[in-house]
């Protein structure tokens, strides 16, 4: 599966601070609004019962409990507001009356100085408030911790309670996992999906065979409604049989008075209706409007991980291989698809047509089982003996062209290098009006969001980068994943790291033009920032709830996956050791499951040369325990010691952890510092070793190319000899390794073993760097503090902060030019560079975006792909643009434009309107609810809007788990877009809160974990560096 980070994907995560200046003078509370629908007739009206954002309990601690970076006579109006119940909003937008932050004032006052009695109830009502909010939710001592929190099923032990069946009767399982001794051979479903009712009605069979002698069947069922089923044993006759079910964990059992022996085959049939889903999971309904203007429903599948259930009886877990033969009945206006290709169409005495696939010649796991039932239209090729197809919406089939073009290519690819031809007659690619993730890898009938398979002829490089792939990426699945199964969810990252690490790899090969590998290297970075937490795991860790398997589906499992993938190739001897460790492994496990070891282990048995090393004894220690290491430079004359030492961000000095790990060290010099040739390889096995180098050298630097997943510390002497070099000529270092000091900087003073003063010492060099990806990272990381300030209101820092960066990268912004640029690489610099301008308020970028909407909405001109984001979010700042867009979002047809255009109305400042919008889109009628992560992330981004955000997550939790699954990327990008924010004792205290008082509606996902402990170490960032930024910016 592909994630579809939304964050990941985009080329710039900046500020949206864009602010006209009539636009909040007088800013009318939301509760009002909602009421007064006409004061806001551009968009439809709000529903005032459906608006729920009347001050509640946790409001009161918005700003101001424990803080102590407002003054005092700010903090008395704060709280006097708090005790008269205002909201929050009024202030929040009051302070954002002025165009730019050179210029912005101190917040006009809303309250009048208050009464020396006023203070004191402020001051008592404060305290009670603190104090029970402290005794309620105060955080639980593991927080911090070596090993955090436990969840509570860590163990899954065989419950204390036995399970009640629905129909009153003991249920005969008590486990999670199913039983092992029966397992299915064959299924052969039959299904009639009826879109007048959105039900659908199934018949199940399947084929077992007993592998230990047992009186139950156990297997899977959700909201499965069973109105018949019976049972034959061998030899016997069938016979009726009472089916139990088990809810809570989805369960369905068939308890016998006889043992069924070892050996025995059976079949069980099971009939039963259900509801198509209303979620994106399951057999689940979707639509669109057609180009005449008429909905069109469609029903199609997304299993992985838990979803198969959900459509049919099975036994849905991994390592449950069987066949499958599938047959739909359907209108005769409708076409299907399933995994297999069509075997024939038979119409039936009720007028529906039944298409029956062929039987899979494949064992599959029941979360790559497919099927659609829709009116699409494809256009096909055949290649290597397998006839690939791109199937879309009738109207943008001639978006599909360069979706064939690219599979057909990586087809061939993965062919040569896995040298195992991928087994099916068919691969089909499908483009789905309504869909979640990215895409997903059923096999032979690849699914995929719009944006992620169409695009346009004349659409940019960047566009295709992203189609390319998520098709690289699902495509590998094909043999990692389909063809080679991980037993257990706890080795998800078998599958997701290795498509994610070999979409970059086949890409950099077979389309080089797209360069892919700055990418991969910004989202090497990223896993590192979340590996850093101690709310992190494990790449290979234990998962025994189903939320717990949702949470797998992280950049821990993909990036981080595919970043050791990346960093044992490169510091394995030649370059096929590892392309013939991953045939042996998929030769030898072809057909069935696997767990981590059997990797590695596949990988040692290549011998290449004597010195090799054991490939399971390093890579186990990147696999198996959480983080990475911080590897410390000290030099004396020719010695250079090298220590390593868990990287972990925490707030707790207490917490220790002895983790060690393999590490390739890698490293080049002053005498040679570009080629490959020059990087040197030293295993560092040990808490510390030392390597020998001339004198005469001048610097070091470690990972090279941040092929490796360490962070590197050169120390004070160290850093200075790096940014001596940079300084006097930036061309020392590659790209990467620049890129790579910068990322490495940052996260130093996160840590807190360097200062920001520091920092800036290195982003001195910037002055003179033109390349994307040190521009981009640098930037990034900019951009973050500069988020963080202004949502604490530090508007003097953030006005220098903004001088900042208009200083160090004004001169290359105003190089950048604003028609068609050929290079992906400059693409991605010029979009970041001009939408980190823009949003800065730079007049030059504001005006000339401005400019091209115009002649965009005249239609006298196109807008470059990789600039349509910066230009639609500064329309989007105008009152009349915005209205504009949204009319543009309703009648586009071009799923990534609607999304860009879509980015554009959400980073409006405009409160009544950010409230409209999430509303919007948690509805789904205006806006795919699909997109309701993306618009949550964009308004948390802008200072008018985060805070509503966050409410509206509060007040909508159980849809928004009901609509997305409880940990799932979607959730976890909701709760992180949300609080990633936050850097204050009350906002850490209002989080904990919220997430305790859930329980077992999502208090023990780790992303909450996670945005309590990001929320803490912001805290920490800001009080000690706040005094630095105000000395040195
Ligand atoms: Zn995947």
């Amino acid at each position: 599966m592909d994630l579809f980070d939304s964050n990941s994907t985009e080329h710039a995560n900046l500020p949206r601070n864009m602010i006209e200046n009539s636009m909040f003078e007088e800013e009318p509370d939301v509760v009002d609004l909602a009421k007064d629908s006409t004061a806001f007739p551009a968009f439809p009206s709000l529903d005032p019962d459906e608006v729920s954002y009347e001050p509640r309990s946790s409001r009161l601690l918005v700003r101001g409990l424990g803080e102590n970076d407002m003054d005092e006579d700010e903090e008395d109006c704060e709280s006097s507001a708090r005790l008269l119940g205002m909201s929050f909003m009024n202030r929040s937008s009051a302070h954002r009356s002025n165009s730019s932050p050179y210029t912005r004032q101190p917040p006009p006052r809303s309250c009048s100085r208050p009464s020396a009695r006023t203070m004191v109830v402020c001051v008592l009502f404060l305290v009670i408030v603190a104090s029970m909010t402290m005794v309620l939710y105060f955080l639980p001592g593991c927080t911090f911790t070596k090993a955090g929190c436990r969840k509570p099923n860590n163990t899954a032990p065989a419950e204390q309670i036995s399970p009640i069946s629905t129909n009153g009767e003991l249920f005969p399982w008590t486990q999670l996992r199913l039983p092992r001794s029966i397992r299915p051979l064959s299924y052969e479903l039959t299904l009639t999906p009826d879109f007048d009712s959105m039900t659908f009605t199934g018949i199940t069979v399947i084929n077992m065979s007993v592998f230990h002698n047992t009186k139950i069947i156990v297997l899977h069922g959700a909201n499965l409604n069973i109105t018949k089923a019976t049972f034959k044993l061998d030899g016997d006759p069938i016979r009726d049989v009472t089916v139990l079910e088990y809810k809570p964990k989805q369960q369905i059992a068939v308890k016998f008075t006889e043992e069924l022996k070892a050996g025995q085959r059976c079949v069980l049939t099971l009939s039963y209706s259900a509801n198509l889903s209303h979620t994106y999971d399951g057999f689940y309904n979707s639509s669109y409007t057609d180009k005449d203007g008429n909905k069109q429903v469609l029903a199609a599948t997304q299993f992985e991980p838990l979803s198969a259930r959900k459509a049919f009886p099975c036994f849905d877990e991994p390592a449950f291989k069987a066949t499958f033969l599938i047959k739909i009945n359907r209108k005769q206006n409708y076409m299907t698809l399933s995994n297999m290709p069509k075997a024939e169409s038979t119409p039936l005495s009720n007028g529906l047509v039944q298409d029956e696939f062929e039987k899979s010649s494949v064992n599959m796991s029941t979360y790559l089982v497919a099927f659609i039932v829709a009116n699409f239209t494809p256009i096909s090729r055949n290649v290597s003996e397998t006839m690939v197809s791109v199937y879309a919406v009738p109207e943008k089939k001639e978006h599909a062209n360069y979706a064939l073009e690219t599979a057909s290519k990586l087809l061939k690819f993965y062919n040569n290098f896995f040298d195992i031809n991928y087994p099916l007659k068919k691969l089909d690619l499908v483009a789905i009006p309504d869909f979640l993730a990215g895409a997903m890898e059923n096999w032979g009938l690849i699914t995929f969001r719009e944006t992620t398979l169409l695009v346009r002829k004349e659409s940019s490089l960047l566009e295709k980068q992203v189609v390319a792939s998520v098709i690289a990426h699902e495509l590998a699945h094909q043999w990692f994943g389909n063809l080679v199964t991980m037993s257990w969810w706890n080795d998800l990252w078998l599958n997701e790291g290795f498509a994610t690490y070999m979409q970059y790899m086949s890409l950099q090969i077979e389309l080089p033009e797209l360069d892919i590998g700055n990418l991969f290297l910004a989202v090497r970075f990223r896993a590192m920032d979340k590996d850093a937490l101690n709310s992190s795991h494990a790449v290979s860790t234990e998962v025994n709830t189903p939320e717990q398997v949702e949470e797998m589906f992280d950049s821990v499992s993909y990036e981080k996956g595919a970043s050791i993938l990346l960093m044992l190739n490169a510091s394995l001897p030649g370059n096929q050791q590892f392309r013939k460790g991953i045939i042996n492994y998929l030769n030898q496990f072809n057909g069935s499951n696997t767990v981590t070891d059997d990797l590695w282990n596949s990988l040692t048995q290549v011998d290449v040369s004597p010195h090799q090393q054991n490939i399971l004894e390093m890579m186990s220690s990147w696999t198996s325990q959480k983080g990475f290491p911080l590897v410390t430079v000290s030099r004396k004359g020719d010695q250079v010691t090298l220590t390593q030492e868990h990287f972990l961000l925490t707030s707790d000095n207490t917490t220790y952890t002895s983790s060690l790990w393999n590490i390739p060290v890698t490293y080049v010099n002053d005498s040679c510092s570009l080629a490959p040739e020059c990087r040197q390889l030293f295993t560092l096995k040990t808490k510390s070793g030392t390597l020998k180098l001339p004198e005469s050298v001048k610097w070091l630097k470690l990972n090279y190319r941040n092929t490796g997943f360490y962070i590197v510390h050169y120390g004070e002497e160290g850093w200075a000899a790096l940014i001596d070099a940079l300084s006097t000529n930036v061309s020392v270092l590659t790209h990467e390794d620049r890129a790579s000091l910068i990322h490495n900087i940052f996260a130093l003073s996160r840590l807190g073993r360097v200062s920001f003063h520091q920092v800036l010492n290195l982003l001195n060099y910037m002055h003179s760097e033109t390349e994307t990806t040190p521009v981009k990272e640098a930037l990034l990381q900019l951009n973050n503090i500069y988020r963080l300030l202004d949502k604490r209101q530090e508007s003097g820092l953030v006005a220098r902060m903004r001088a900042y960066i208009l200083g160090q990268f004004g001169s290359l912004m105003e190089n950048q030019t604003w028609s068609e640029e050929e290079s992906v690489s400059k693409q991605e610099l010029r979009s970041t560079l001009l939408e980190t301008a823009c949003g800065l308020n730079e007049e030059n970028c504001t005006q000339k975006a401005r400019s091209l909407f115009k002649q965009y909405v005249n239609g006298t001109l196109r807008i470059p792909g990789d600039l349509q984001q910066v230009v639609f979010t500064v329309a989007s700042q105008s009152d009349k643009d915005w209205t504009n867009l949204l009319n543009m979002y309703k009648y586009a047809i071009y799923d990534s434009e609607k999304r860009k255009i879509l980015q554009g109305l959400a980073s409006t400042q405009d409160t009544r309107r950010i409230v409209w919008l999430l509303k919007a889109a948690l509805n789904g009628d205006i806006i795919n609810t699909q997109e309701l992560p993306l618009v949550i992330s964009t308004v948390c981004k802008g200072f008018a809007g985060y805070l509503f955000a966050w409410d509206f997550i509060q007040v909508n939790w159980d849809r928004l788990i009901e609509k997305f699954r409880m940990g799932s990327f979607a959730i976890q990008t909701i709760i992180k877009s949300a609080t990633s924010q936050f850097s204050t004792q009350a906002h850490f205290e209002q989080v904990q809160a919220f997430f305790s008082s859930l329980k077992e509606r999502g208090s023990q996902m780790r992303s909450v974990q996670e945005a309590l402990e990001t929320i803490r170490l912001n805290q920490l960032w800001m009080d000690k560096n706040l005094p630095t930024l105000r000395k040195w910016l």
